[in-house]
């Protein structure tokens, strides 16, 4: 996907700070955060959002919500944290290729706005 903004972070073409990255998934800081910690974990595979993924990508997401967890030990998010996937504008979603928010750092409400 050329005009995907997400793969051309993945594939630096437009930077971003990267904070974990493998040969199926990185990780970067959220430009705009909305807490301390706020790193969108993504797969290299172009997926526009959950619903388009298959059982087939069933290990990668595993991957994803793994590294999250990963990232959230390493940054000592003790108190908790919380992953998201917004899945559609109606949720929030901006950015149509799938990320996985790990939020951190600070109170979460139930339920979330
Ligand atoms: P969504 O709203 O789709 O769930 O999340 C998209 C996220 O991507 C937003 O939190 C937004 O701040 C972040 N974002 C949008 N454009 C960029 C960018 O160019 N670089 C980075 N690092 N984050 C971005
Ligand atoms: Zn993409």
């Amino acid at each position: 996907m050329s005009e995907c903004l997400f793969c051309k972070i993945g594939g630096k073409e437009v930077p971003a700070k990267i904070v974990y990255e493998d040969g199926d998934i990185f990780a970067f800081e959220d430009i705009h955060p909305q807490a301390p910690t706020h790193i969108l974990v993504c797969p290299r595979k172009h997926l526009a959002s959950l619903t388009e993924a298959s059982a087939e990508d069933a290990a990668l997401l595993g991957r994803m919500l793994l590294a999250a967890a990963r990232l959230a030990t390493e940054r000592k998010l003790t108190d908790g944290y919380r992953t998201v996937f917004n899945n559609g504008r109606g949720a929030g979603q901006s950015v149509f290729h799938l990320h996985l928010h790990l939020l951190g750092g600070r109170a979460f409400r139930w339920p979330p706005g």
